[in-house]
């Protein structure tokens, strides 16, 4: 069994797939491509923002967001303690301060009222001057924007929309990827819309920002690539990867679907035995991954060694708090609590789920985990 079927995911979009590459391969047009601005039309579209802007990997997307704002040096990033490393280190890299905030204990959103907590702190400590924030749509589960426009504006925050794990995801009537002043996404081949190397993508309605990020993406180009206006990056999407990405945007929609049935049969095993990632109802989750918390880490230790012996794989997303990593230890990231984000972290584990994931390899799953509790 796999734990995310990208296998499987192929053999169903496979000759569209075939046919898209080997047309792109007699093109010969590898970079910058027209499939690449076809596919910013149709994400911007799906997506339903004025622009989406392509780039190497979702690290560079954020990148390039925290560069166009001139996010830098003495400069405060807000960014939940359970998230994946790439949601600040690149702002980190440019030498702004990464500043964390627990997460909801149900939701596993990053916590409004922890992050005025720790926004209220810098203001009070005067050292660093609070300027972002990175919103991380957890495991495919929509943060609480309702909540988070209101703090970003109280306290004239720059909110950006960490869309990595939550393609295809909706809050109200709005697709992920919309929310904040800037969004980005990762095509990892994992991720809920993912290619078959990196790549990436700015989405954002402001078209100064799109502009620069165009520039700042192909080493800050003007007019054109050798009349160069400022210090960039090279960061393109191949246009392979956006003639794969073309084909498989169309199929989201109904792995979306696939998905939730698949979410709702495990949710009804599991609810009387394991606390679930709470998904209000206002959101609709990507479920980049399915995540169980165990009663304890003991408790998860017992399980995941009884699911490796029926050799059915797991993963942990994500073991440590990034403010308790070594990386972290200087700094201000300790400045609030991060309890929420400790007790997750000792607990969670995610169990093999994708849109193709079929019944009999559910059963298995359901029963296996069942079975070690
Ligand atoms: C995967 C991921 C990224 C980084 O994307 P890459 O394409 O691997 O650079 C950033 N943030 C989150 C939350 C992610 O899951």
């Amino acid at each position: 069994m796999e734990f995310i079927n990208l296998k499987a995911h192929y053999k169903a979009l496979q000759e569209e797939i075939d046919s898209s590459i080997a047309e792109t391969l007699s093109d010969g047009r590898y970079i910058m491509g027209e499939q690449v601005s076809e596919l910013e039309q149709d994400l911007a579209k799906f997506i339903g923002v004025k622009h989406a802007v392509t780039c190497g990997n979702g690290t560079d997307a954020l990148q390039l967001i925290f560069m166009a704002y001139g996010i830098g040096k003495g400069d405060a990033v807000f960014c939940p303690a359970v998230t994946f490393i790439a949601s600040v280190e690149p702002a980190c890299m440019l030498g702004a301060e990464a500043v964390f905030c627990d997460i909801d204990r149900y939701s596993y959103n990053i916590s409004p009222p922890s992050l005025v907590k720790a926004i209220e702190n810098i203001v009070k400590d005067g050292r660093l001057k609070p300027k972002a924030i990175v919103a991380v749509d957890f495991l495919g589960n929509p943060a609480n924007y309702n909540q988070l426009e209101v703090i970003a504006q109280k306290y004239n925050l720059i909110l950006i929309e960490d869309a990595a794990q939550s393609m295809g995801a909706i809050q109200n009537t709005q697709k992920c990827g919309s929310f904040g002043l800037a969004a980005a996404t990762s095509f990892f081949p994992s991720k809920p819309l993912g290619c078959y190397g990196d790549g990436g993508a700015v989405f954002t309605d402001d078209d100064a920002l799109a502009e620069m990020i165009q520039s700042l993406r192909l080493h800050g180009k003007g007019k054109d690539k050798y009349n160069n206006l400022r210090i960039g990056i090279n960061s393109r999407l191949d246009t392979l990867q956006a003639a794969i990405l073309l084909c498989k945007l169309k199929a989201l929609p109904t792995e979306m679907e696939k998905k939730q049935q698949v979410a709702q049969y495990y949710n009804k095993a599991f609810k009387d035995y394991f606390a679930l990632q709470q998904v209000s109802q206002n959101n609709v989750s990507a479920f980049s991954q399915y995540t169980l918390l165990a009663e304890s880490t003991e408790q998860r230790s017992k399980i995941l060694k009884e699911l490796s012996l029926a050799k059915i794989p797991y993963m942990i997303y994500y073991p440590i708090p990034l403010n308790k990593l070594p990386v972290f230890q200087n700094g201000e990231s300790d400045s609030v609590s991060t309890a929420n984000s400790l007790f997750y972290c000792e607990r969670t584990f995610s169990i093999p789920f994708s849109p193709y994931i079929t019944k009999d390899e559910q059963e298995q799953v359901i029963s296996a985990v069942l079975s070690a509790r």
